[in-house]
């Protein structure tokens, strides 16, 4: 079935909510404002990469405290 028209009468006034997580995959509740049909739009999630935002301070600074420790010895 094509993405982005309704799968029962093709229209594209298509009301979008938001997205619901599941372990592996995700979907998009979608409803038709021409004709009301509701269906769920299926997206599979995969694995792509770490990003890191930030570490909190206390971890990042025993890390340092303990590396410092391990190169006096
Ligand atoms: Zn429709």
């Amino acid at each position: 079935m094509a993405m982005w028209v309704c799968p029962h009468c093709w229209g594209e006034n298509l009301n979008y909510g938001s997205i619901e997580l599941e372990s592996e995959s995700a979907f998009f509740p979608r409803v038709c404002e021409d004709c009301w049909a509701e269906w769920n739009e299926w997206y599979e999630l995969s694995y792509y990469d770490q990003e890191v935002v930030s570490y909190p301070d206390d971890l990042s600074n025993n890390q340092k405290e303990n590396d410092s420790e391990g190169t006096n010895k």
